[in-house]
């Protein structure tokens, strides 16, 4: 059997669009005999940790991507059709860092690029490459729009733009979907690829599980843009091919170009991010230089809060009952997690904004320490 691995692959968190349940996924890829499998949502990256987790169940490694949108223009521009013809673009985490900066394009494109769809941009992209693999997409990515507007130097110079920020992470993705255009396409990107010295990879850009999904998945696409499947008019993928296909499907389609499916192995190779669960991960709160540990700087913030309450001279039982609070604070390691809240609070009281969840705040601290205390 060929080693093939699915690099192309929407989840039900491509919303309206994926038909594939996240725990099916990693389940199929092992009943079809392959070591791994990517997770590329459009524009969103909601389903990587329920992926990973699915796939280290099956024993499936798992690949974290996004199918990312970037803007014809900059991120900022949103005047009109022009700037709603975003490109599609597959991007895989090779590691840790690449997964931190896909996670910043991601959150970018919402935060800075949102027209109609979250989109990135070429200057932000340059900016977080590193760590990330490109392929270069469906027929909705930008080399091959070029190509079918007949425009081959464009594509050309695309591709040249991505192989000189990707180096050897930048892929032509060469499709198995059955689409007439896909076929030009396709030859099409093997000249470039051989004119440029940039390499193939095979895909499927797989929005369900098997064939006969691909009627579920007209289903979805006439919920998402408000059509019944009567509608002669509605959006509809012209294919029924847009399935996990198994390795041999792959490599029977692609066996003049060994070197597309190939890549898909030498890739899945290349990435290896890994998660780890089961730590709080709190940012450092840097206390003032004098104090040398977060525990004298939060003790010293409580002897000055229980003066302000109670002026110079507390009562013992007011000392006793600080000491017995910080003391549960400390042993139950939420030291920096009061100093974190209080710098915010204190923060926005300092500046005269309304710190509204006060009662939350309290709650909050009274169930920490009198849960973990069993007080209630
Ligand atoms: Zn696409
Ligand atoms: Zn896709």
């Amino acid at each position: 059997m060929p080693d093939f691995v699915h690099l192309h692959v929407h989840s039900e968190f491509s919303l309206l669009d994926g038909a594939n349940r996240i725990k099916d996924l990693p389940v199929r890829a092992k009943e079809l005999g392959m070591k791994a499998m990517a997770i590329t949502d459009h524009g969103v990256m909601y389903g990587v940790i329920d992926f990973y987790k699915a796939c280290k169940k099956e024993g499936v490694k798992p690949i974290i991507g996004c199918e990312v949108y970037v803007a014809p223009r900059s991120r900022f521009d949103k005047d009109g059709p022009a700037d709603k013809e975003y490109n599609h673009l597959i991007l895989l985490a090779k590691d840790n860092i690449g997964y931190k900066n896909l996670s910043k394009l991601v959150s970018i494109g919402f935060t800075e690029g949102y027209y109609y769809k979250p989109r990135i941009d070429l200057e932000v992209l340059e900016k977080y490459h590193e760590g990330l693999i490109a392929l270069s997409a469906c027929l909705a990515g930008s080399i091959n729009r070029a190509i079918l507007e007949g425009n081959m130097e464009k594509a050309e110079n695309i591709a040249k733009w991505f192989k000189n920020v990707f180096k050897d992470d930048y892929y032509l993705e060469l499709q198995n979907n059955g689409i007439k255009e896909q076929v030009l396409v396709n030859q099409k990107l093997v000249e470039i690829s051989r004119k440029l010295n940039i390499p193939l990879v095979a895909t499927n850009d797989a929005h369900y599980l098997k064939k006969e999904d691909a009627y579920n998945h007209e289903v979805l696409l006439c919920i998402q843009t408000g059509k019944k499947i009567t509608d002669p008019d509605r959006m509809k993928f012209e294919t029924d091919e847009l399935y996990i296909k198994s390795p041999e499907e792959m490599a029977d389609y692609f066996s003049n170009l060994p070197e597309a499916i190939e890549n898909t192995v030498k890739i899945a190779d290349k990435c290896n991010v890994e998660f780890e669960f089961g730590h709080t991960i709190l940012p450092n709160y840097e206390v003032p230089k004098e104090y040398k540990t977060h525990y004298d700087y939060l003790r010293k913030l409580c002897e000055d809060g229980i003066k302000n309450r109670y002026g110079e001279n507390p009562t013992k039982e007011i000392l006793d009952r600080m000491e017995f609070e910080i003391s549960v604070i400390q042993k139950m390691g939420y030291v920096d997690y009061f100093l974190i809240v209080w710098d915010f609070i204190n923060y926005a009281k300092s500046q005269g904004i309304p710190v509204g969840p006060r009662t939350w705040f309290r709650s909050r601290l009274n169930c920490c320490l009198c849960y973990r205390n069993n007080r209630y």
